[in-house]
C-alpha cells in the first residue's frame, strides 16, 4: 500500500498487472477521472452501477455518449430500487440503507469476483467536498470488495474537474445543465429539500412512481397484517411522511430549516466507497457538488 503522491510511470509501475476498474457514476466527477486516466495513457475498464432508479438522461449519457470519449462502459444490473422495495415490503432509509449493499456492492462484488484477477479500483472522489473527505487517502484497502482504491483525482478543485471536460470537449451530464448538484440514485434517500424540490420540476412522473410504490407496498403490508404500520419513500423526523407531504414540505421550508435528516455517517461506506454520491447537509465548501 503507498500513500505519497508518486509520478504517473511509479502509478502504472505500482498498479502491475493488476486490473484497474474505474467506477463511473455519470457525475463530473468520475468523468474528469476518467478522462484524465486516458489522457495519462493508463489501461482500464469502465463500470457503471445502475440501481434502476437513476433519471434517464444519467443512462443515456453513460450509454450514448461517453463511449466515444472514454471507450466502452459495463453496465451491472440486479433487479432495480422497484423490485428490491416490493421484495421487501417496505423502503431503504438512512437507518436501513439496504439499496446500497443490493443495488450496488453486491453486484460490484459479482463482477469483480467474476474477473478473477487483483483489481485496483479508481473511484471519482474529491476532498474538496467536505472535510471528512479532505482526510481520505489517495490509496486505501477496501476490505469489503477486496480491492485496493485509487482516489487519482483527491486533490483536484472543482475547476480542475470543469477544465478536463473542456479540454476534451465533453458535456456534463444534462441534469447538471438543469440544475442539478449531484447525479444517481433519482431521488436518493438521503435527498434535500432543494433536490426534492427539483425532482417535482423535472421529473414529476418519479413523484408518480413513488406515490403509486408507497399505495402498494402498503397495500400488501396491510393484507399480511392488518396493523401493519404504514411505510414511504422518504420520513421525517423518524417518522413516514408520504410523498406528496414531502414535495409540500419541500416547497414550503425555508433553506435554512432542517433537512428531513441528519447526516452522521455519509463519509462511512458507500459515499467512502465512492458508491453511492449522496448529499451532505454539512457540505458547505462545495455546494455545487
Ligand atoms: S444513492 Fe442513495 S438511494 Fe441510491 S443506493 Fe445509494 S443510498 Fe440508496
Amino acid at each position: 500500500m503507498i500513500y505519497n503522491a508518486l509520478s504517473i510511470p511509479q502509478i502504472k509501475n505500482y498498479i502491475g498487472e493488476r486490473k484497474l476498474i474505474v467506477s463511473l457514476s455519470g457525475g463530473k466527477d468520475s468523468t474528469a477521472m476518467a478522462l484524465w486516466l486516458k489522457e495519462m495513457n493508463f489501461d482500464f475498464d469502465c463500470v457503471f452501477i445502475n440501481t434502476g432508479w437513476e433519471h434517464q438522461s444519467t443512462i443515456d449519457y453513460i450509454h450514448d455518449y461517453l463511449p466515444a470519449h472514454i471507450g466502452e462502459v459495463t453496465t451491472l444490473f440486479s433487479g432495480g430500487m422497484e423490485d428490491l422495495v416490493m421484495n421487501k415490503g417496505y423502503f431503504p432509509s438512512p437507518k436501513i440503507r439496504f439499496c446500497t449493499g443490493a443495488l450496488k456492492i453486491e453486484p460490484m462484488r459479482r463482477h469483480l469476483n467474476s474477473l478473477s484477477v487483483d483489481i485496483v479500483n479508481a473511484i471519482g472522489i474529491r476532498a474538496q467536498e467536505s472535510a471528512k473527505r479532505a482526510n481520505d487517502p489517495e490509496w486505501e484497502e477496501n476490505p469489503s470488495l477486496h480491492v485496493e482504491v485509487w482516489r487519482p483525482i483527491i486533490h483536484w478543485t472543482v475547476e480542475d474537474v470543469i477544465a478536463i471536460h473542456k479540454r476534451h470537449n465533453v458535456l456534463p451530464n444534462p441534469l447538471y445543465l438543469k440544475g442539478a448538484e449531484r447525479v444517481g440514485c433519482w431521488p436518493c434517500i438521503f435527498a434535500q429539500k432543494r433536490e426534492i424540490r427539483m425532482l417535482a420540476r423535472l421529473s414529476p412522473e418519479r413523484i408518480d412512481t413513488i406515490r403509486e410504490m408507497e399505495r402498494e407496498v402498503n397495500i400488501r403490508r396491510q393484507q399480511k397484517n392488518p396493523n401493519a404500520k404504514p411505510v414511504t419513500w422518504f420520513h421525517r423526523s423518524g417518522l413516514p411522511m408520504p410523498i406528496d407531504a414531502v414535495v409540500e414540505w419541500a416547497h414550503k421550508s425555508k433553506d435554512d430549516s432542517p433537512e428531513l435528516f441528519e447526516a452522521k455517517d455519509h463519509h462511512t461506506g458507500c459515499m467512502r466507497w465512492g458508491l453511492c454520491d449522496v448529499s451532505h447537509p454539512q457540505m458547505p465548501q462545495n455546494p455545487e457538488t
